[in-house]
């Protein structure tokens, strides 16, 4: 959610700036900003998207070797150009932008409107540059120490970065709860919210820690420093693996449809090195850390928001069924503020494509503050979710762009699977025959995948039919009713149409009452058991004259007769059905998006990251 992107060195800044906010564009914005420091200070910003920005700063100076830019998604003030970011001190000398909350802006800003200071936006924001302006008006501070000082009376989350036209030999940034990445060159600096600004230009890198600061020299020099302890940190430098043709299209019409197709690779990505039929072993190593205390755990929390939890959703199934342990999910917004009742025999797993998720974090801190093994499953390496838990496996999915995610999907619903697998076996629940059985059937998913991928024109064909709908129902039992959630999650994000997700059986409680003619229903019926209670509900749905769209296991004869639609998937083991079912269900969004004419990759209101709460 919200990009920053900023640069100091020998070239020009202003390219530099607008392509690191396009390839943060994904993360989801309203406005997009720059300042560029060239002598003068230039502040150029505007509502909508970065293209609008690149429109005016046409005829602007872009000059400049020192610069900001920023991609807003407001939480303090409606979306406009006054609004967006960089915001300016009163005395024109500091920009900044800025990512996250400011809990306390309220009280500050009568505080500082009381000692002569004035405010032209809405923002939280705005507030905190003037904080740094009246400290370094008062202590002739340098910048640097202005800004901590500033930070140590804030509340709320934080990445900021920070420019002051005196010295402009300098770029501070800082971080509390909101990720920013320190890009480090041959005498030039990058931050981002990610890397992917960065990695075009270095490798080098180093992830903020939390309550931290940095400032970057132009001679090529850098420090980090707790904001708190006014100590020296030292730097963690990483190297990053990251390509950009992985952050790129691929030839495909957007990131969504790409990330679809990927799917087959990434899920085998998530398997390789982790998983051997032929000679009977699962590895994965954060779960190996802790073999004793999970495997004795007296119940997994899982953790999660969105789609996450609705993976989550899916290992409760698998856990209980397979590893026989007993699961609970929880919408991690819900679960901080519950005073839930946890303790060190819970195993409490986090999951978030991001690592990022402000809610699943604060969740996480506060399981961990009582006693319980925190578990992190999570796609960006390095973030924050992933750093504090005290073991977990990434997915391995590559960058997620789209903003409706969905190999994260797949490679969450994966790492899940060969958790519970492991676990089950290892705790004696799973016989040896039968653990062999389905470590060969997940071996054998990625080609299974590609051929579910082969329903892509027939989808098309249905979502034609059906993109005029108001409203979809989507249906299914068992390990398919997380996978239902997920389809109607998948419409409503990229498509507007109102769709709701129910397990089949509870359709009589309720929905039954919106079907007739126009309604569709997308039943996901790839389930071996409770066969025949799906077949009932499908029959249910016609005789109240419902569009029946069913996605079946390949050789189904009884639901063909019954359904106006069918989507054929190969047969699996029924643990692994959601793996299969879901993928028609994210082309179906996909097509019938693009045929309404929405923005795929970037749909409305919605923020990749979602980094506030
Ligand atoms: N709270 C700030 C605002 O509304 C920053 C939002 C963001 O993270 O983009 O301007």
């Amino acid at each position: 959610m919200c990009g920053i992107v900023a640069y100091i060195g020998k070239r020009q800044a202003y390219p530099i700036l607008i392509k690191g906010l396009q390839r943060l564009e994904y993360r989801g914005y309203d406005s997009a900003g720059v300042a560029l420091l060239n002598g003068a200070m230039h502040v150029y910003k505007k509502k909508g998207k970065v293209q609008e920005l690149i429109n005016f700063a046409k005829t602007q100076d872009c000059e400049g070797t020192l610069g900001m830019g920023h991609t807003r998604w407001a939480t303090h003030g409606k979306p406009d150009d006054i609004n967006a970011h960089p915001h300016t001190s009163g005395d024109g000398r500091l920009t900044l932008i800025h990512n996250g909350i400011i809990e306390n802006y309220a009280t500050l800003k009568t505080a500082l409107m009381r000692l002569g200071h004035t405010f032209t936006s809405q923002t939280d924001t705005e507030v905190l540059v003037h904080l740094i302006e009246e400290l370094q008006r008062r202590e002739h501070l340098p910048i640097e120490e202005a800004v901590r000082v500033a930070l140590t009376k804030v509340v709320g989350a934080y990445a900021i970065v920070v420019m002051d036209k005196t010295e402009p030999n300098k770029l501070v940034a800082a971080r509390k709860a909101s990720p920013l990445v320190l890009g480090i060159g041959q005498d030039e600096f990058f931050f981002a919210s990610d890397a992917s600004p960065i990695v075009e230009y270095t490798k080098k890198v180093v992830y903020l820690e939390d309550e931290q600061i940095a400032v970057a020299h132009r001679n090529g020099a850098y420090e980090l420093r707790n904001i708190f302890k006014n100590q020296i940190e030292e730097p963690f430098v990483q190297q990053l693996n990251l390509t950009i043709e992985a952050l790129e299209k691929g030839g495909y019409d957007s990131f969504m449809l790409k990330e679809i197709h990927e799917q087959p690779k990434t899920i085998g990505d998530c398997m390789r090195g982790r998983l051997n039929a032929e000679e009977g072993w699962i590895k994965l190593g954060g779960l190996e850390e802790y073999e004793q205390r999970i495997g004795n755990a007296q119940r997994f929390i899982i953790a999660a928001c969105g789609t996450s939890w609705h993976a989550g959703l899916v290992a409760e199934y698998l856990f209980e069924e397979l590893a026989r342990i007993p699961v609970e999910v929880e919408y991690a917004s819900e679960l901080r503020y519950r005073n839930p009742i946890i303790t060190d025999k819970d195993v409490v797993i986090a999951i978030s494509q991001s690592g990022e998720t402000a809610d699943t974090l604060a969740a996480l801190e506060l399981a961990k503050s009582q006693g319980a093994l925190i578990y992190g499953i999570v796609n960006v390496v390095g973030s924050s979710i992933a750093r504090l838990t005290h073991a977990g496996s990434y997915i391995h999915a590559g960058p997620e762009i789209g903003v409706a995610s969905t190999k994260a999907f797949t490679g969450q619903v994966t790492l899940l699977t060969m958790m519970a697998l492991s676990l089950g076996y290892k705790r004696g629940k799973i016989s040896k025959t039968q653990y062999h059985k389905l470590l060969t059937e997940m071996e054998n998913l990625p080609s299974k995948m590609e051929q579910v991928l082969k329903v892509n024109e027939q989808v098309k064909y249905i979502a034609s039919e059906i993109k005029d709908a108001p409203n979809a129902l989507y249906l299914g039992r068992g390990y398919n009713f997380p996978v239902a959630l997920e389809g109607a999650l998948k419409l409503k994000e990229i498509s507007y149409i109102h769709a709701e997700g129910y397990p089949a059986a509870e359709m009589k409680h309720g929905p039954i009452a919106l079907i007739d003619e126009n309604m569709p229903v997308v039943v996901i019926c790839n389930n071996k058991s409770a066969y025949e209670k799906i077949v009932s509900n499908i029959q249910e749905v016609k005789a109240r004259k419902g569009i029946v769209i069913a996605v079946v296991t390949e050789g189904d004869t009884i639901i063909k007769e019954l359904a106006d639609y069918i989507i054929e998937i190969p047969d699996t083991e029924e643990p692994f059905a959601p793996l299969l079912s879901v993928i028609p269900l994210q082309l179906l969004s996909y097509h019938i998006a693009v045929m309404r004419n929405c923005n795929v990759d970037q749909p409305r209101n919605l923020a990749k990251s979602v980094t506030v709460e």
